[in-house]
């Protein structure tokens, strides 16, 4: 899978992809991450990628030129499955389009920032919106790290444990049960007395039955 993340901001990227996961997975050829700088592809004279508003809003708002220059000659250069832009008003990321989106073999991930982006970039240019949340943020970089996060570690091979991924919560509609790890006691705080016993069977059971409780009790909308 190649990602490409255009912004006017590329520091920001800069850690998010070269530690842990993201960078183990790129290390290991299965995936490609390209971080472009929009300014790069200005044709003002001071390379400017803003504007005020035509509505005469406090804010500037980012230009379709360079973004259109950007994105013609990614395409040109590949086929993209699909161009995201990363928005407040998107569809909202969740497990199962993270899932849809590990299976494409490229993506471009368009970041906003100030006011947001001329109408005519959403209108014409991209295909798909996602937000992160009913929150907003200064930019679509932090969104970008977490859209693809979301999507890498899902890509067969990425984790070590491929089961790994399937256990997380919500695959499956269940958030994943607690886990433990030694020392069986801590200041007199115990491990479940099951998870020692060693009765593999039991010890499933125990696991599908914290998920539903679990659920229950933090997430009922998921068991509908
Ligand atoms: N004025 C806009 C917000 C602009 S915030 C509005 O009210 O809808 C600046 C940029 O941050 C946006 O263009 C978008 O790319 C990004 N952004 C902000 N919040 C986001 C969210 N919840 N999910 C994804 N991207 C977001």
């Amino acid at each position: 899978m190649r990602i490409d993340i255009l912004t006017v901001m590329p520091e920001l990227l800069e850690s998010p992809f070269k530690h842990s996961i993201m960078k183990r997975a790129i290390e290991k050829g299965l995936v490609d991450v390209h971080i472009h700088n929009i300014r790069d592809y200005s044709q003002d004279k001071h390379k400017k990628t803003d504007d005020y508003a035509f509505s005469g809003e406090a804010g500037m708002v980012m230009t379709i030129q360079p973004i259109d220059s950007l994105i013609t000659k990614l395409k040109n250069e590949r086929n993209y499955d699909t161009i995201i832009y990363t928005s407040p008003d998107g569809k909202r990321l969740d497990q199962k389009l993270a899932n849809s989106l590990s299976t494409l073999e490229n993506i471009m991930i368009l970041c906003g920032h100030y006011k947001g982006i001329d109408q005519r970039i959403r209108d014409f240019l991209i295909d798909m919106e996602i937000s992160i949340g009913d929150y907003v943020l200064s930019g679509g970089e932090l969104a970008a790290a977490v859209i693809s996060d979301s999507i890498i570690r899902l890509i067969p091979g990425v984790l070590s444990d491929e089961t790994s991924a399937l256990s997380d919560s919500f695959q499956d509609d269940l958030l994943a049960p607690p886990v433990y790890t030694r020392p069986a006691e801590y200041k007199g705080m115990k491990v479940p007395d099951i998870l020692l016993s060693g009765n593999t069977k039991a010890i499933e059971n125990w696991k599908l039955e914290q998920s539903l409780e679990r659920t229950k009790r933090l997430r009922p909308d998921l068991l509908k």
